[in-house]
């Protein structure tokens, strides 16, 4: 299979076109009229023997569309099929500031954690850097979005996969989204979501980017949380926020804990408590999700007064909190269920 030609950074795409006797203002253009959303044979301005030469060596075309949900709050959920056949999905959030795009890293996932519906079949793949870049350009594209004025405004890798698990091609898809000759995202507006595989944080931290980091937690203490998250047993809780720390501290932002409330696991005065005093030295904003109901899963979402309740306590402790809105819940919102649905109907499912 050829590599996706949106998997090439900038520099990259200057070394080929080198090699091919081009003239470098030829990769700016390839490079812009790429991150558009155009194939090669639709580039009015580039001869056909070169576009020919490119598609020899790469393909501009890994990712396609191949459905579309839409949620009554506006949320979009998209699968997306790779020339391999496989299937990964991606949601967009629809906000007052603009639409964020949540993509997908890997095919699957092995982290296995007990909430999710993404890893019930394990890893199948990692996604390449190409094919990371290309959720958000063609869904920039498809929304009417170009470059000058992008419709996507936020990036999440929070789908499928663990991003941390593909760290290579997950730092190369940033370089690219953020190159100035392409849809020149800043780190600011792109977060990453990891279940908090530590040593990854560190060396992320010294890459000196400045991408917002979003920690799973889920759990106040070591015990609940090796009951829903396997990653808890290689890392505890506390080594996990001495990384958290080192990496507001690199970066200087703040860190955002994720923490999904499930009725009678993690949601009780108690815990609130606990994760108010683990939390409360940290630049960092607690985001409680309550839990989005998955099939074959035998957990429960809390009441509205549970939620709330957990919030006062965590506000008592002066811990900046949002509750997020449970977005698409018609639309089978949870990471991991539209693609679970296609694969268990053959795609037969409407
Ligand atoms: S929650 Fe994230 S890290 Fe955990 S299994 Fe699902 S996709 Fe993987």
């Amino acid at each position: 299979m050829r590599d996706s030609i949106l998997g090439l950074s900038f520099e990259e795409l200057c070394e080929v076109l080198k090699g091919l006797n081009e003239k470098p203002y030829r990769a700016k253009q390839i490079f812009y009229e790429l991150h558009l959303g155009k194939k090669l044979n639709e580039m009015t301005n580039i001869p056909q023997t070169l576009k020919a030469q490119l598609l020899q060596l790469y393909t501009d075309d890994d990712l396609t569309i191949i459905k579309e949900q839409k949620s009554k709050d506006g949320t979009r959920k998209f699968l997306y099929k790779l020339n391999d056949n496989n299937v990964v999905e991606g949601v967009l959030m629809k906000y007052k500031f603009g639409y964020t795009i949540c993509v997908s890293t890997q095919v699957g996932c092995r982290m296995n954690c007990a909430f999710c519906a993404s890893c019930m079949d394990g890893l199948v793949r990692n996604l390449s850097a190409g094919e990371i870049v290309s959720q958000v350009v063609k869904v920039n594209k498809y929304l009417g979005g170009d470059i000058k004025n992008r419709l996507v405004t936020n990036i999440v890798l929070m789908g499928s996969g663990e991003p941390l698990d593909n760290f290579d091609n997950v730092v190369k898809f940033i370089e690219i989204i953020t190159n100035k000759d392409g849809l020149n995202y800043s780190d600011r507006n792109i977060s990453l979501s990891t279940c908090g595989l530590k040593d990854k944080i560190y060396k992320l931290a010294d890459l000196g980017r400045q991408i917002n980091l979003c920690l799973s937690l889920h759990a106040p203490s070591d015990n609940i949380r090796k009951t829903l998250m396997p990653v808890s047993n290689s890392y505890s809780i506390d080594q996990l926020l001495d990384a958290c720390k080192y990496y507001s501290l690199k970066t200087n932002r703040r860190i955002l804990f994720e923490y999904i409330l499930i009725d009678g696991i993690n949601s009780s005065r108690e815990c609130a408590l606990q994760l108010a005093k683990k939390l409360s030295k940290i630049n960092c904003l607690v985001n409680l999700i309550n839990y989005n109901t998955v099939e074959g899963k035998p957990f429960k979402p809390c009441s509205s007064v549970v939620v709330d309740n957990f919030a006062r306590i965590l506000k008592d402790y002066k811990l900046q909190v949002t509750t997020r809105r449970s977005l698409g819940k018609d639309i089978d919102g949870a990471c991991g269920q539209l693609r679970r649905k296609f694969i268990k109907t053959n795609g037969e499912e409407n």
